[in-house]
């Protein structure tokens, strides 16, 4: 999907050198953007859309920027000193996540050939400070990144800002469709989809129960045959499920009609998202001849599409599965896989104290270890108590981040936690998937701070990402983040929350 999309390379140049260096800045500038694109670590095609020599230039550039639905991003870069008053315009206009690449053409100084036009056509280390400047007195957010162009490091870190920008694309196209509401009385999965529209994109709609219901009486069974041995192909089974007429083949086949007539109305609807609640699963008696509805949440419909790139929430968790659809978008083709995840229960155990991550069902089998294993069990909870099909499987031991967005009255908040999975156990008598793992920087202060965040139970875990993606994204939203890392001590902790109360409060337009 970051086929779909481009960044745009503009060099700041003026014409004070004379035609002859605007013509090797923009020599130059094709050779960097070329190496940037052949380096194969920017997974967005950077497309060089010229120098910029003049406020009407740049404006130009932003303007065109700003309606072409490819570009998720600019990025700058000031070949000559490029005087940042004819920046002002234009970076006024622009709506689009920005990065400035502080770079030179030329990597190390060439002591006995330099002279003035060497000078001429490397004065990134003066002209990047002059364009920083504005930058900094417009309170523009940006990502600044330091290195040479052929630098892998410098690379990766314009890697890690094109698929943030991307998945930002992405999430302000992003219908997320809610069937039923929040679970009844719970705070911290709610809050204002308005506001949420308009900060972070996403527009979140209720879907009544009664409409999926429309689509899975069209699901055939021969399209459900056909997605059973799909399952039975997949993932490891017991052998007896496979046995048409018993009820654990039955408990699969309904799973997988539940999963047809999601796929379908997600599709008639072009959403990227969904939440489902327990307690609103159709409306008819389960025992009646004419029942309509599913016999229990569809979990392994939500654990297949959320290996897909769908977002998913539990519980009407609309913020959750918008984020989880980001997660997923970001770390497209990374190998190690993100998922949905709620703390599920404490386990004090001295230095190697951990909080086990599952779900009652929904778990996405991207982090599997082993392969996931497809079983069928009574889920007592909700409107229908019901033997149901889910994945089961523990989860690869290893570094990761979690992140989740809150909302607190005036604002949103991104609170991210590095945390180290660990070895997990099987559970025989709790068959769903599951990690564990101790949050950093130990499992007493992760926690407690995570607590004093105002950290949902839910959270969007990713094995691949790094807290830089977090950073470029809390950036580009304009939205606070709260990390809790290594470093994190309650008291410098606690001191970040109030200091950052005071400064969203102070600027009214990131509220
Ligand atoms: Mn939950």
């Amino acid at each position: 999907m970051f086929d779909n999309y481009e960044i745009w390379w503009v060099t700041g140049a003026q014409l004070l050198y004379g035609g002859d260096a605007v013509i090797s800045v923009d020599a130059h500038s094709r050779e960097m953007v070329d190496g940037l694109n052949k380096s194969g670590r920017i997974p967005v095609k950077i497309v060089y859309k010229g120098t910029a020599n003049s406020s009407r230039e740049v404006a130009d550039i932003m303007k065109a920027a700003n309606n072409d639905d490819r570009c998720v991003g600019v990025m700058t870069w000031m070949h000559t000193f490029s005087p940042a008053k004819m920046w002002i315009h234009g970076l006024q206009q622009l709506n689009k996540p920005l990065l400035h690449f502080h770079t030179q053409f030329n990597a190390e100084i060439p002591w006995d050939s330099m002279d003035m036009d060497f000078m001429n056509l490397n004065q990134s280390a003066h002209g990047d400070r002059e364009f920083g400047h504005i930058c900094t007195r417009m309170r523009l957010r940006r990502k600044v990144v330091v290195g040479h162009w052929t630098d892998p490091e410098a690379q990766d870190r314009i890697a890690v800002w094109s698929r943030v920008a991307a998945a930002w694309a992405d999430s302000q196209d992003m219908l997320i469709i809610r069937f039923g509401d929040q679970m009844n009385n719970v705070a911290v999965t709610d809050g204002d989809k308005v506001e949420a529209e308009q900060r972070l994109g996403y527009h979140v709609d209720y879907t009544p129960v009664s409409e999926l219901m429309e689509y899975w009486k069209k699901v055939t069974d021969e399209e459900t045959n056909a997605l059973v041995a799909t399952y039975f192909k997949e993932y490891a089974h017991d052998p007896g499920l496979e046995e048409k007429g018993t009820d654990g083949y039955k408990s699969v086949w309904n799973a997988a009609r539940a999963e047809l007539a999601l796929r379908a109305i997600l599709k008639a609807k072009g959403a990227k998202g969904f939440t489902t609640n327990f307690d609103d699963l159709g409306t008819d008696d389960i025992n009646s001849p004419c029942f309509v509805g599913f016999d229990q949440i569809p979990g392994l419909a939500s654990q297949r599409l959320m290996a897909e790139g769908c977002g998913f929430g539990a519980e009407g968790d609309w913020k959750s599965a918008a984020l989880y659809r980001t997660v997923w978008f970001m770390s497209q083709g990374m190998p190690k896989g993100c998922s949905f995840l709620e703390d599920y229960t404490l386990n004090f155990d001295g230095a190697n104290s951990s909080i086990l991550q599952a779900h009652m069902l929904e778990v996405c089998p991207l982090i599997a270890e082993e392969r996931p294993r497809l079983e069928v069990h009574f889920l007592g909870i909700g409107i229908r108590k019901a033997q149901t099909a889910r994945l089961v499987f523990t989860s690869k031991p290893d570094k990761g981040v979690t992140a989740t967005v809150v909302d607190l009255g005036n604002r949103f908040r991104l609170i991210v936690n590095d945390v180290e999975c660990i070895k997990s156990k099987p559970l025989p008598k709790l068959p769903v998937a599951s990690a564990l793992w101790i949050p950093m920087p130990d499992f007493a202060t992760g926690a407690a701070a995570w607590i004093l965040a105002g950290g949902t139970h839910h959270s969007c875990f990713s094995y691949d990402l790094t807290p830089e993606y977090w950073e470029d994204y809390a950036e580009i939203a304009g939205i606070e983040m709260a990390h809790i890392n290594k470093d994190t001590t309650i008291p410098s902790f606690k001191n970040e929350l109030r200091w950052n109360e005071v400064y969203y409060m102070l600027n009214k337009s990131l509220c």
